[in-house]
């Protein structure tokens, strides 16, 4: 595990930090000594998908390297603005399963709640990026109706909160909607992504476990890692908090060009997760979303990291590679070479 990167003095409260994001690209450049020429791109791409980042992630940043793998999830780049075949605003189609707002129901046993509309970073692959959050943000009358499509649906016994990212919600707000969840007697699991435990770990508090948890519930929190370099020592406190707590703690990851495309970093990343309490998941196939082409790595590709990979880790520390095809009753499993 990387060394704690901020020192103790310097860690701010979840709330406090949520304040001073990072969103202007030319603070970013100037902070990280890189070259000029990346700013005006930058601050082209970022008028489509602004550029949002914590300081905790932005210090496990190398300064200087422009190809660092942290920094090439949040640097809006100019090849976001380049047309692709084939790559769409809604690449999941999640427009047809969105039967009222702030509910996505696509698959049988489980339904997902928009439940917060803003993330604390905005990583630039995010097949969101385009969601029409604005008709998603919901009222309290409109909490309701979402939750009375989850009571008159018995064959759902999984209730996913996503986004946004849920932990951006206050505690306060969090504890009602779990126990509004909870009082529906045919769900028997919460689960919750969210990078918070990766780009902002003091959001992981006693007060959130206390917040997400439920006797009636079994809570899994699915986490999103994409390079070893995002672990540092306060994820793993945070992560130690969230298993401590009989939360279970998976991680999903997106196979990204020049970021984790290669099996000795995917290698590393599993064992570091596994160190730190956290069971590798998901390795999913890049969504076709208009502005990430340049993260797509080929199937082909693909196929054979996946093989190398099956070869460096034991069988439960590697993650499934998997493809979301629209309108698939689950997850496409991608086979190696
Ligand atoms: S944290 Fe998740 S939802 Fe938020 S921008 Fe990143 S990938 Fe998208």
């Amino acid at each position: 595990m990387i060394p704690r990167t901020v020192p103790t003095w310097q860690i701010k409260s979840w709330q406090e930090e949520l304040k001073q994001l990072i969103q202007n690209p030319k603070t970013l450049i100037d902070r990280l000594q890189l070259d000029r020429e990346w700013l005006e791109p930058a601050e082209k791409a970022a008028r489509h998908f602004p550029l949002r980042l914590t300081e905790s992630y932005f210090s496990r940043i190398r300064p200087g390297d422009p190809h660092d793998p942290l920094l090439r999830q949040v640097l809006p780049l100019g090849e976001e603005l380049e047309a692709a075949p084939g790559y769409d605003k809604d690449p999941l189609d999640e427009s047809r399963f969105n039967p009222v707002p702030g509910l996505v129901h696509k698959y049988r046993s489980r339904v997902l709640l928009i439940a917060a509309t803003q993330c604390a970073i905005n990583c630039r692959y995010c097949f969101r990026r385009h969601f029409p959050y604005e008709d998603n943000q919901l009222s309290r009358p409109e909490w309701q109706a979402a939750l009375d499509y989850v009571r008159q649906a018995p064959e759902v016994n999984e209730v996913i909160l996503s986004g946004g990212d849920p932990l951006s919600l206050g505690d306060k707000h969090l504890a009602w909607l779990v126990q509004q969840i909870a009082d529906i007697t045919h769900i028997k699991r919460l689960r919750i992504h969210s990078r918070y435990p990766v780009i902002l770990p003091t959001r992981i508090t006693d007060e959130l476990v206390g917040a997400v948890s439920h006797p009636r519930l079994r809570t899994v929190m699915v986490m999103h890692c994409n390079h070893p370099q995002e672990i540092d020592e306060e994820v793993g406190r945070g992560v130690a908090t969230l298993v401590r707590a009989g939360i279970q703690v998976l991680n999903q990851s997106v196979l990204l060009k020049k970021i984790n495309d290669n099996s000795r970093i995917l290698a590393t990343l599993s064992e570091s997760l596994f160190d730190i309490g956290v069971q590798p998941y998901y390795l999913h196939l890049l969504d076709k979303v208009e502005g990430a082409a340049h993260f797509a790595v080929s199937d082909e590709d693909a196929k054979t990291l996946y093989g190398e990979l099956l070869t460096l880790l034991p069988g439960y520390l590697v993650p499934k590679l998997v493809r979301e095809t629209p309108h698939e009753g689950s997850k496409t499993p991608v086979s190696p070479a």
